[in-house]
């Protein structure tokens, strides 16, 4: 038995890509329902991303500069009154979860979303029942049958397996696990040099632990521009993280407290085996369809298992759409929420739209690292011809006065026009200036447009105009 409810979209999955589609759809005067089966709204980004990895990101920066910086700012602290409560630590994380996740409660109320807490599974094309989960509070008492003409999935990602090695978020853990540590391990070792590995790695090392990196490639970074990675690499090792590129894991074997891992050089074949107290596995995530029912109404399905769509975010069936994590583009809560928007708009007029070409990425270490556009080694393969523009940061006055001097900012411009190709950014507040880079490339800008705009002193941000500077010209304070 199972009672029956219409809306005029039913959005499954409640991630950054699903409340911010309902919301939106809301907005434009659809009847909307949203399905999730987590028991909070907001997807990975706000329950185990973005959000949690940020706190830890933050309170760790702050109690490693209250050890290791503050004199040279004429602040004496007493190393030894200086303690971390890791329990506390991690409770601080938690309290803004909770109020973040309560907040999309709270905001579906307020736009009139009709939010389903259970899993939806397809039942025909324009059906999805609502099945309650077992054990979880406020959970839909029967099942509920939600008819509806539009429908959009947002079931985002998982963690991707490390063939052979059983994650079991303790000693073996995903980024999940590793948000969530009872305790600060010794030594902690990370399978994947890419941005979640980095980031964890970095909160870690703040607290103390010995961290290696293993990665397969020669580089860290992933997408990175490769100059910047490897600065980034750099910086990194200066901060005690230890780095093992090149580097294929073959096994991971937990015993007791402790995990061997063994591994093999990819270049000569040379076997090498450690201990650690916990190993993260961070080698990507995968679309997530389980329990979707998708095959059900036929929806495809590539080799990387993410649902298949035209450039209207349609399947097969034109009224049901599919966007985030679980199709197509980078693995991005902002991707995913920019598609939200236009998926709902194509809904509703026909027209829609993401500038994929304009999706900036931000590593949150320090110095953070972000950059949006072309790559250097993106623009060679593709035969572009380019100039380049850089500054460093210790040629800018507030990044002086705020001692906080690494890294630099490289700006790509097409040789002939100058217009502004990619921004590349390693330094303080990286993450934040790379919305500059992005109204410039939205709007076609060159280089000289952004370095006549007036720039606040001393800021930041002038780093981000020399640069500009010095890539069709000169610039003034290096
Ligand atoms: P998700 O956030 O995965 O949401 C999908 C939701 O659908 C889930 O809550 C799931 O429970 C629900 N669901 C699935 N199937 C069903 C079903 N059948 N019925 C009901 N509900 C269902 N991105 C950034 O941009 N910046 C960052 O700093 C960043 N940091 C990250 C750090 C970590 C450690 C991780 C793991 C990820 C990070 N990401 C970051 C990536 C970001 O979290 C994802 O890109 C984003 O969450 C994708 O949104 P989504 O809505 O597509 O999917």
């Amino acid at each position: 038995a199972y009672s029956t409810k219409t809306h005029d979209l039913v959005v499954i999955g409640g991630g950054p890509a699903g409340y911010v589609a309902a919301i939106k759809a809301a907005q434009l005067g659809f009847d909307t329902a949203c399905i999730e089966k987590r028991g909070k709204l907001g997807g990975t980004c706000l329950n185990v991303g973005c959000i949690p990895s940020k706190a830890l990101l933050n309170n760790s920066l702050f109690y490693h500069q209250i050890l290791t910086d503050s004199k040279n700012r004429g602040v004496d602290v007493d190393p030894k009154a200086v303690g971390l409560n890791f329990k506390n630590f991690m409770a601080a994380k938690e309290k803004v979860v909770n109020q973040l996740t309560g907040g999309v409660e709270m905001l579906f109320k307020k736009n009139k979303v009709t939010y389903y807490k259970g899993e939806g599974a397809f039942n025909s094309e324009t059906e999805v029942m609502v099945k309650p989960v077992e054990g979880l509070k406020g959970t839909v008492e029967e099942e509920v049958m939600l008819k509806a003409k539009n429908i959009l999935i947002a079931t985002g990602s998982e963690v991707s397996p490390f063939p052979g090695i059983t994650i079991d978020e303790e000693r073996i853990v995903s980024s999940t696990g590793c948000l969530s540590l009872n305790e600060v391990p010794k030594r902690l070792a990370i399978i994947g040099g890419g941005i979640i590995g980095l980031e964890m790695g970095s909160v870690y090392n703040r607290l103390g632990s010995k961290v290696t990196v293993l990665e397969f490639q020669p580089k860290i970074g992933a997408s990175m521009d490769d100059e910047v990675a490897t600065t980034t690499q750099k910086l990194l090792k200066k901060q005690g993280i230890n780095f093992k590129l090149q580097t294929k894991v073959m096994s991971a074997t937990r015993n007791g407290d402790i995990v061997n891992i063994e591994m093999e050089n990819a270049k000569t074949g040379e076997k090498e085996s450690i201990e650690a107290d916990v190993l993260l596995v961070a080698v990507g995530r995968r679309p997530y369809v389980q329990g979707l029912n998708a095959e059900k109404i036929g929806l495809e399905v590539d080799k990387k298992g993410r649902l298949v769509i035209d450039d209207k975010y349609s399947t097969k069936h034109p009224n049901i759409k599919v966007i985030g994590d679980v199709t197509f583009g980078p693995m991005l809560a902002h991707k995913a929420e920019e598609e939200g928007i236009a998926a709902v708009e194509i809904f509703k007029t026909g027209y829609g739209h993401v500038n994929y070409n304009n999706i900036p990425s931000v590593m949150y270490s320090h110095p953070e690292v972000a950059w949006a556009g072309k790559t250097e080694q993106e623009l060679k393969a593709d035969g572009i011809e380019y100039k380049v523009g850089k500054f460093p940061f210790i040629a800018n006055s507030r990044a002086k006065t705020n001692q906080d001097t690494d890294g630099f900012v490289k700006i790509l411009i097409d040789a002939k026009t100058e217009r502004l190709l990619g921004a590349h950014i390693i330094g303080p507040n990286a993450g934040e200036m790379i919305a500059e880079a992005g109204l410039a490339l939205e709007y076609g800008a060159s280089a000289e447009d952004i370095a006549r705009v007036c720039h606040a002193h001393p800021t930041l941000s002038e780093a981000f105009k020399e640069a500009n500077m010095a890539a069709f010209d000169k610039p003034i304070n290096f």
